[in-house]
């Protein structure tokens, strides 16, 4: 499968925004591990942040595979991890999260100046004791006669120290382990405590960094579905999201099988160009190769998630696969540059560092195999799992506007 007519011109046009509006300051803003405000209000101008979301929101009302086409181009464009992952973080996290469990009233409270740009938002699950195992999670909501009073500490958060908005995972008091909901809120409330950004090795082009809430007083108008159902909310934002993150780094590794290709052609050694060895094709063919395969199965997803049929073992395997060839191809174009691509002030250096990020962020490889394998047990003792929340309510046919009437 390809992209049809009517997305490619999208994916060419927010290629464009990519590359004219981020790309620019996406070192600078690695080298000052901070995340530039103005700018995500600038690609919220650009109608990206709402592509996929509901017109009367806001946003353009468009199926999750327009949507992908435009992100390809626009991470192709960008090559810019720290806008990337806070794009994975806000639209795919939370706003997805929002618009397919949250009321009309919440929507509107919530969804316009989020896919504007206005306001920027983070997702936080992950605390210092916990960060694969999402249901041992200490955090925890106390009812009282206004709502629910909020106590606990969220570590390794993208965008936790700058986000104006928090979508977070609580368990009730006195209740059983799986008795998590989910809440969203303003970061400006009493009781919230934002931290510096944590010093790490990649994605510094966004603030990763802790959110504390101390007793912070939260109404029934901050719950996002019913109680107890916060695992649901986390299951179905992860499934978006493993597909998105495919899918960006679909338009991260591209630019490399080209960049390589001509870097093989021109430079030579010992008498020739570099890219008649057979060593050196290799690393560019494997790229190439892997990016295919990805490409077929984020389709595949794709096409399952419009025909309204599970797809949580692609979503795995999409992002376990995506994570491994990124790292693996930003290395290979870095062995095929050479000094070239080891020199900071090309962008090689900077995407190999925030691809071993990506190993971790959105769930690990080996928990990916979990799931998998999961999956694979199931189908075999005839009992197949069921994603009982795959449906996207907001993607219905009726609702959705064309990629042409987009362009
Ligand atoms: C760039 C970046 C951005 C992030 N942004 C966010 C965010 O916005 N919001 C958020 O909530 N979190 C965020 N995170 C945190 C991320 O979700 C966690 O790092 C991730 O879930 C892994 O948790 P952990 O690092 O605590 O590792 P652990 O869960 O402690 O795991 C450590 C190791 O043990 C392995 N392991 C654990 N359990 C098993 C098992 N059952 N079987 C096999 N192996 C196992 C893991 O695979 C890993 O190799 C981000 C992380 C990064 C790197």
């Amino acid at each position: 499968m390809e992209w049809n007519k009517d997305q490619l011109a999208l994916k060419q046009r927010y290629f464009l925004v990519g590359r004219d509006l981020v790309r620019p300051s996406a070192a600078y803003r690695d080298e000052n591990v901070t995340f530039d405000k103005k700018l995500w209000k600038k690609v919220g101008d650009t109608g990206l942040l709402g592509l996929s979301m509901p017109e009367q929101y806001g946003g353009s009302g468009l199926s999750i595979g327009d949507f992908s086409a435009a992100l390809e181009g626009f991470s192709e464009g960008c090559q810019d991890m720290g806008v990337l992952v806070t794009f994975v973080a806000q639209v795919a996290l939370v706003q997805s999260s929002l618009v397919n469990y949250g009321t009309k009233e919440q929507c509107e409270t919530w969804l316009p100046a989020l896919i504007s740009g206005e306001k920027l938002a983070c997702f936080a699950i992950t605390e210092r004791g916990c960060g694969s195992d999402v249901r041992s999670i200490q955090t925890e909501v106390e009812k009282n006669s206004q709502g629910y009073v909020l106590n606990g500490k969220k570590w390794n958060i993208t965008n936790a120290p700058i986000a104006d908005i928090c979508m977070t995972f609580a368990k009730i008091k006195g209740k059983k382990e799986k008795a998590i909901s989910c809440f969203i809120l303003e970061t400006n409330q009493d009781g919230i405590e934002q931290s510096e950004p944590f010093s790490l090795m990649g994605n510094r082009g966004t603030p990763i960094g802790a959110i504390d809430f101390n007793d912070v007083q939260l109404s029934h108008k901050n719950l996002i579905s019913e109680e107890e159902n916060g695992l649901s909310v986390l299951y179905f934002s992860f499934l978006i999201e493993r597909i998105l993150t495919g899918v960006l780094v679909t338009g991260c590794v591209r630019p490399l099988v080209k960049e390589c290709t001509q870097y093989s052609q021109e430079r030579h050694a010992f008498g020739k160009a570099i890219g008649e060895n057979q060593y050196v094709q290799q690393y560019i063919v494997e790229i190439e190769s892997k990016l295919e395969l990805l490409s077929g199965v984020i389709f595949k997803a794709l096409n399952f998630i419009e025909q309204g049929r599970d797809c949580s073992k692609l979503a795995s395997i999409i992002k376990m696969y995506s994570s491994e060839i990124f790292h693996e191809s930003a290395l290979s174009s870095m062995r095929v540059l050479g000094n070239y691509g080891y020199r900071r002030e090309n962008y090689y250096e900077r995407l190999l560092r925030d691809a071993i990020g990506l190993l971790f962020a959105g769930g690990t490889t080996e928990i990916h195999k979990r799931v998998i394998w999961d999956s694979l047990l199931s189908d075999y003792k005839n009992n197949p799992k069921v994603h009982r929340n795959l449906k996207l309510s907001w993607q219905d046919a009726a609702h959705l506007q064309t990629a042409a009437e987009a362009v």
